[in-house]
């Protein structure tokens, strides 16, 4: 946060540089918690989608990066066709059905029905860090009832979101779910925090490339 946009884009730059891509060939997204998901083909190359949580395509080679502090980076594939996608998914985007609406994408524009999907979960806060108040628990419990991972720490309730969005994905259909397991705000030597951080942090970016 408030950090020189030409040195933000020199380090995506060098962070792109370091695994062998340019800017110009990603296809990254304008987050903003919703519940919208694009269909990214090749004329995207390059572009910033604006309003968007979730990005899918089965365009050849091409690259999908969202950056992340806290909430969570879901990656998921579809070997066969191939295809793939990425999914910011925070408790707002939870709530709001983020997750159905990505894996409505997949299956209405590429006839990918989730129980052929891989899901991978990246870095983000875990139970340990992540005290919600009473509007989140109120928000998530109609998607996910029962099974909502909540833990009672010191008084205040602390949501465990990579849980409940790994639980969501099974619930939902998606057979294979691996999760990193690594709570950003523990571990901020490697990663960002924004919770943390207290607002003030950078984002780590997580992308998965179209074989
Ligand atoms: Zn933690």
């Amino acid at each position: 946060m408030g950090d020189d946009p030409t040195a933000v884009a020199e380090n995506l730059r060098r962070a792109f540089a370091a695994i062998g891509l340019r800017a110009e060939e990603a296809v990254t997204a304008w987050l903003i918690h919703g519940n919208r998901v694009a269909l990214v083909e090749a004329h995207h190359r390059g572009k910033l989608l604006e309003g968007v949580d979730g990005l899918i395509t089965a365009a050849r080679g091409l690259v999908l990066f969202m950056r992340f502090a806290d909430c969570i980076p879901v990656l998921l594939a579809e070997p066969a066709l191939p295809a793939v996608g990425i999914v910011h998914v925070g408790w707002r985007g939870l709530a709001a059905g983020i997750l159905e609406a990505a894996l409505d994408a997949f299956e209405v524009h590429l006839g990918c029905r989730p129980s052929t999907l891989y899901a991978a979960l990246g870095p983000g806060i875990g139970g340990c860090c992540y005290a919600v108040g009473a509007e989140v628990v109120e928000a998530l419990r109609p998607r996910l009832g029962r099974a909502l991972p909540l833990y009672r720490i010191n008084g205040a309730w602390h949501l465990d979101l990579p849980e409940a969005v790994r639980l969501h994905l099974r619930r939902l259909g998606v057979p294979s779910v691996i999760a990193a397991g690594v709570c950003t705000a523990c571990h901020l030597e490697d990663w960002y925090s924004h919770r943390a951080e207290k607002g003030r942090t950078g984002r780590f970016g997580a992308w998965i490339r179209n074989p």
